[in-house]
């Protein structure tokens, strides 16, 4: 079993507390790691403060040079990294392979190379002035992630964080810290200056309480749940921490009649089944217009019914286990509700049967049709496996219930008819619309929700400029003479 440190100003760091980090495929415990308390937080804090002076001051492209050493680290160790990442999520090792670890080292390279476009504008202003503004990195930057995708993730906000000049404290989920302990290995690795990156672990009523309330934090990064984040920005609030937070999503796919329906049927399973379910953008709600539902349920049944399901270090396995013993519980007790609700169970809703499912938190993909929306399982994030099917006839009626949700993270459309599919994506009140596709996230483009799914937008320039660099106004008087406001 390994056991892991803190990293803090460039050390590892042992403490009193401990947990343990299970492999939810097999129930077995695979590391144990160091729980942060009010004092090594302190230290973390103070180390990012020490670093910024120098980090902050040092050229874009230099920082850059060190985002792309780790982006090559990453693809080195590509292998071992997603076999750990599978063995502390329980997502498919194909999965991690495929997305996480080519996107987290994308997520490195593209910072590093955009770094540079941190700069300010020269404004007009009357009089004999110059007015320009700066960029300018805000300090110490909190990063708290969730369990889902734990390296992928945490780069949406390591590398623009970094690239624009911060330091930082990242605290992982206590469920899946080991790549982020990972990752910061091979900061030191690669040369990372002492304080500039840290690593704290450990509960997030603790650990991550204590950092967001610590006034040397300058901004909190947050990604969970919606009530988490409630807490987190009460907490960050006091001393005006500046934050963003990314939460949670209760997103509709929805799918007119004339769509292609073979691709359709493709990334509506996509859409709920990636990641078990456990995703915040999951197209959890799918929308399918009445003409062609029963059909449409047919096929995803048909094709749902082939999945996968098995060990996530096996290459052909498409669907592991929940993340979590609570996960699983919270699947069950959203699928027993529903049944009692009335909706109305097609596929799954319970665990795999077999000698291999005996250990670890199987569920099965399970869909449930003819959901109404204000059934529970429609309103709440269940954060699993559970697809609820909604017939809907017409454009009107999809966009109603499109939007009829506390959420607003994303959102799919498919149809032929292009004029319809712009009327609709600018009609649902959603931070990501996919047209024709589902789960895109190239670097450059924006990401993050409306409503409670939170604010402020990963990726891309708009993480760069507005969730990492605060504006600085400097105006010059270029005259010869002066005005004399008292004569
Ligand atoms: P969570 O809110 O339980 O935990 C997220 C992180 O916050 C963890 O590191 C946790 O330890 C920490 N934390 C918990 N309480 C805290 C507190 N009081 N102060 C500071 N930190 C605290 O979320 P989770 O269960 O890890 O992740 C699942 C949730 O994340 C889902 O709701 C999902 O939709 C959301 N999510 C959103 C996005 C997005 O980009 N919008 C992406 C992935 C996951």
């Amino acid at each position: 079993m390994k056991e892991y440190r803190l990293y803090l100003n460039g050390e590892w760091l042992e403490t009193e507390g401990h947990f343990e980090v299970e492999n939810p495929a097999k129930e077995e415990v695979i590391a144990r790691c160091a729980v942060a308390q009010e004092d090594e937080v302190r230290q973390a804090v103070e180390a990012a403060r020490e670093a910024f002076p120098s980090w902050s001051g040092k050229s874009a492209e230099e920082r850059g040079e060190l985002l792309t050493a780790v982006a090559d680290q990453l693809i080195e160790e590509m292998d071992e990294l997603a076999g750990l990442e599978a063995q502390e999520t329980g997502r498919s090792i194909k999965e991690i392979l495929a997305h996480d670890l080519p996107a987290t080292a994308d997520l490195f390279q593209y910072f590093a190379g955009i770094a540079p476009a941190v700069f300010g504008e020269t404004i007009p202003v009357p009089g004999e002035y110059l007015n320009y503004t700066r960029r300018e990195p805000l300090g110490v930057v909190a990063g708290i992630t969730p369990w889902n995708f734990p390296l992928w993730l945490g780069a949406l906000k390591i590398a623009p964080a970094l690239a624009a000049g911060n330091t930082m404290v990242v605290k992982p989920a206590s469920l899946t810290p080991l790549t982020m302990l990972e990752l910061a290995r091979i900061m030191e690795e690669v040369g990372a200056p002492p304080g500039v990156f840290n690593v704290v672990t450990g509960p997030g009523a603790q650990t991550g309480q204590l950092l967001v309330a610590h006034p040397g934090v300058d901004k909190v990064s947050f990604t969970g749940e919606t009530r988490t984040g409630t807490q987190v920005m009460t907490e960050a609030a006091k001393h005006i921490a500046r934050v963003s937070l990314e939460l949670g999503g209760k997103s509709p796919n929805i799918v007119f009649a004339d769509c292609d329906f073979d691709k359709a049927v493709s990334f509506a399973l996509l859409a709920i089944f990636f990641a078990q379910g456990q995703m915040c953008t999951a197209g959890s709600r799918l929308l399918v217009e009445k003409s062609i539902h029963e059909r449409f349920v047919a096929a995803l049944v048909e094709r749902a019914v082939k999945l996968v399901i098995g060990d996530p270090l096996e290459m052909e396995t498409e669907f592991g286990p929940l993340a979590s013993k609570a996960q699983l519980e919270k699947v069950e007790h959203y699928v027993t509700r529903a049944v009692a609700e009335g909706a109305q169970l097609v596929l799954g809703g319970q665990r795999p049967k077999g000698a291999q499912f005996e250990r670890g938190y199987y569920f099965e993909p399970t869909i449930f049709d003819n959901v109404r929306n204000d059934q529970t399982i429609a309103c709440d994030e269940v954060f699993g496996p559970v697809l609820s099917v909604i017939p809907f006839e017409g454009e009107e009626e999809a966009v109603r219930l499109a939007n009829d949700t506390e959420y607003g993270l994303a959102a799919g459309i498919w149809t032929r008819d292009l004029g319809r599919a712009h009327r609709v994506a600018h009609s649902v009140k959603a931070g990501k619309i996919w047209i024709n596709c589902y789960n895109l996230f190239p670097p450059a483009a924006p990401f993050g929700g409306f409503k409670k799914s939170g604010f402020g937008r990963e990726l891309g320039l708009h993480s760069l400029l507005d969730l990492y660099t605060e504006v600085k106004d400097i105006q010059i008087d270029l005259s010869r003479d002066y005005f004399d406001w008292f004569i």
